[in-house]
């Protein structure tokens, strides 16, 4: 039976699992690329994410002055 096995890094490349390691070496650059990518897309979305939890602070403090507003026009 052919073992083949596919590349952890990603890469779509699949070999012999004896091959493995050898492409593993032979393609660092390749590997090291790929593993920057996918940090680049993690800090990404980190970002949006930021950005959308500081939206919602500011609807949120919006939503709290004009609910006090609001309550003190009641009061008069
Ligand atoms: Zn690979």
């Amino acid at each position: 039976m052919v073992n083949i096995k596919i590349c952890i890094q990603k890469c779509n490349h699949k070999c012999l699992k004896s091959a493995i390691d050898d492409h593993l070496i032979s393609n660092i650059k390749l590997h090291f690329d790929l593993v920057i990518k996918s940090f680049d897309a993690l800090q990404q979305n980190i970002r949006q994410y930021k950005e959308e939890i500081n939206k919602l602070n500011l609807e949120n403090e919006t939503l709290k002055v004009e609910l006090q507003l609001k309550s003190k026009k009641d009061d008069i």
